[in-house]
């Protein structure tokens, strides 16, 4: 069975002194939790320029939340100004780093090929690479809702190996900051074509083994009835999990 992930994309939000308090807080108000006992896994993505302190405060207080980044260089090292080596990442302990975001395919232009590059560097490193993919609301009336997230992923998982460790997330554009989440049946149609393309590109045992998240307007409201559909193993919060409370309730999902 995969184990779910409850995983928060701070994006752009709070400083490091802002994240060791928010870390704090989260982890105070999860005590008991069952994440506790490894049911489910929980992972936070800060801004770079917080992953040292996250990293030191998990560490020292043995708090079992993993450690992701929000993106990577498709390069090693040398003259990139600006941009964050998987080297670096893999250095302060991050397990995951996200890959292809909406935002950074609609802000920076990444497309699939730069996306198929970042997973290769992410791998290379020793990270899981977060795949998102989705539908903006023009692609889903044109195409449907698995068409376009379908190819994205093909797109991404070029030259990786069915070996390899990878977590997909199902964020349609749409619902990204919307307050306007899809239905679970719309989740569960897309994360089930997700599988199938893991099961082509990959194998059948990828295919089994690899967490397809959903993401868009998750709240504590509506994370359960995402996680009773069979092929949503997890959720990808982005508002949701820059309040404790609330993002605590998530992490707390009863099926
Ligand atoms: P919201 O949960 O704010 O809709 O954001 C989802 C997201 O983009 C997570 O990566």
């Amino acid at each position: 069975a995969r184990t779910p992930l409850i995983a928060g994309n701070w994006k752009m939000n709070l400083d490091h002194l802002q994240a060791v308090a928010f870390v704090q807080k989260l982890h105070w108000t999860l005590k008991d939790a069952k994440h506790e006992d490894g049911t489910v896994e929980v992972a936070v993505f800060p801004p770079f320029t917080d992953l040292r302190s996250v990293q030191t405060l998990i560490d020292a207080d043995k708090i079992p939340f993993a450690l992701g980044a929000q993106d990577l260089s498709a390069h090693d090292s040398g003259a990139y100004t600006g941009e964050i080596s998987g080297a670096f990442l893999a250095k302060l302990d991050a397990k995951y780093v996200i890959i292809g975001h909406s935002e950074r395919r609609e802000y920076h232009a990444e497309g699939d090929d730069v996306v198929a590059a970042k997973v290769k560097a992410a791998l290379k490193h020793g990270l899981v690479p977060v795949i998102c993919v989705g539908e903006t609301a023009e692609d889903l009336e044109k195409f449907g809702a698995s068409a376009v997230p379908a190819g994205q992923l093909k797109a991404a998982l070029e030259g990786v190996p069915a070996s390899a460790e990878i977590v997909v997330a199902y964020e349609p554009v749409w619902a990204i900051g919307s307050g306007q989440a899809a239905t679970p049946a719309q989740a569960q149609e897309v994360c089930a074509a997700l599988r199938s393309v893991l099961s082509t590109v990959l194998d059948a045992d990828a295919a089994a083994r690899t967490r397809v998240l959903y993401g868009g307007s998750v709240k504590a409201s509506n994370i359960a009835s995402f996680m009773r559909e069979p092929d949503v193993d997890g959720a990808l919060v982005g508002g949701a999990s820059l309040l404790a409370d609330e993002f605590s309730s998530i992490i707390r999902f009863q099926k």
